[in-house]
């Protein structure tokens, strides 16, 4: 049997596949190519029963204020920046208020590292939400966002946990990843939290009992290596924690990030089948920690994201309504999908469509 052969039934079997292997897998073409979306696409469709899942939510991009510098970043301006905001209490309170008209169950709420934000306006931030309705979910605050808060507020990352879920706080997006490899941190976000530092946070929120999700932004300077030891830092902690919800695997958009300016670290952008692959590796190598999947159709667009849905991905991530990151990198997507629309994209996909909440409760089928 060949060596394909073999991972590709130990993963049929549900056996842990190594790194070693993962690696082999995000290299093939051709019919293995085939060979690896069927095997994904069958452990996807016994373990999620057909079905798709998306959660109407709303994004709140509070500032795009911020001086971390990171390279591939066409969000951040400083605050002399013509285009530059920070949004009032205020103004986020319509903001949850729009989400709740439009029967938003989550409100995801990220932004810049603001030096001129003090703990307080974070905390009020979380009241506020709870305050215009207590079941909306409050899925906010990147891992860099609280390693800066413990910064400001002087204090543990332990302590600033307590306060935000004391405050409101029910999940948290775990972006700020990147690639979890610190030499491809230096080169594109040198002033980042390091690999240890991300993992810490997240390992202390989810002892907290604060789930979060896991990302990886790919298709940039990385090898493939890199995507796979990032891979493998997210079973690790998924073995020990269970906090994680669900992996979103984020290609790069670039238009007009300072990275490409960088010679002598050239983009490798990845294109149509390299998603695929990572799509169904994803799948296979978290066959048994991980349980979801998702696409963003935000940076794939709607139509290649249907693809995924072939490839292991089971969820079509949320309606959005305001989306700022990728649109200012460029990404021509839009920012909001209605709901009829994603049940659409998904049933001619052949998947059944389910209305879920942030945690991933099925709330309605359609
Ligand atoms: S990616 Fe985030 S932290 Fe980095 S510069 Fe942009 S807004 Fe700031």
């Amino acid at each position: 049997m060949s060596e394909v052969k073999k991972i590709l039934r130990k993963a049929e079997d549900s056996v842990e596949i190594s790194p070693e292997e993962a690696l082999i897998l995000l290299k093939l073409t051709g019919k293995n190519f085939i060979a690896l979306q069927k095997v994904a696409d069958q452990i996807c469709f016994e373990k999620k029963n057909n079905l798709v899942t998306f959660v109407i939510n709303r994004n709140i991009n509070f500032t795009n204020i911020c001086y971390q510098g990171c390279k591939f970043c066409s969000f951040s301006v400083s605050n002399k920046n013509k285009e530059s905001f920070l949004k009032t209490i205020d103004e986020i309170r319509e903001d949850v208020v729009e989400a709740k008209n439009a029967e938003c169950s989550e409100v995801c709420i990220q932004g810049g590292i603001n030096p001129e934000l003090d703990f307080d306006y974070y905390i009020q931030i979380l009241k506020t939400v709870k305050e215009v309705d207590l079941d909306i979910h409050t899925h906010a605050f990147s891992p860099q966002e609280v390693f800066h808060m413990a910064k400001i507020y002087e204090t543990t990352i332990n302590n600033v946990l307590k306060d935000l879920k004391n405050a409101g706080l029910d999940s948290m997006p775990g972006t700020a990843a990147e690639i979890l490899v610190d030499g491809i941190r230096k080169v594109i976000c040198p002033n980042k939290i390091t690999t240890s530092q991300w993992i810490d946070v997240i390992k202390s929120a989810h002892k907290l009992g604060i789930p979060t999700t896991s990302t990886m932004m790919y298709g940039h300077i990385e090898e493939l290596q890199d995507r796979i030891e990032h891979l493998e830092v997210l079973r690790n902690i998924q073995k020990e924690t269970s906090g994680f919800t669900e992996f979103v695997p984020l290609p790069f958009v670039s238009e007009n990030p300072l990275l490409s300016k960088l010679t002598e670290f050239p983009l490798k952008p990845s294109y149509g089948m390299a998603d695929l692959k990572l799509f169904a590796v994803a799948r296979i190598f978290f066959n048994n920690n991980i349980n979801n999947i998702q696409c963003s159709w935000v940076k794939l667009g709607p139509k290649f994201a249907q693809v995924s849905l072939n490839y292991g991905v089971n969820d079509f991530s949320g309606t959005l309504m305001e989306e700022n990151i990728t649109k200012t990198a460029g990404g021509g997507f839009g920012e909001y999908l209605a709901p009829d629309e994603m049940i659409t994209i998904i049933k001619a996909a052949g998947k059944r469509p389910v209305q879920r909440d942030t945690l991933y409760k099925l709330l309605k089928f359609y």
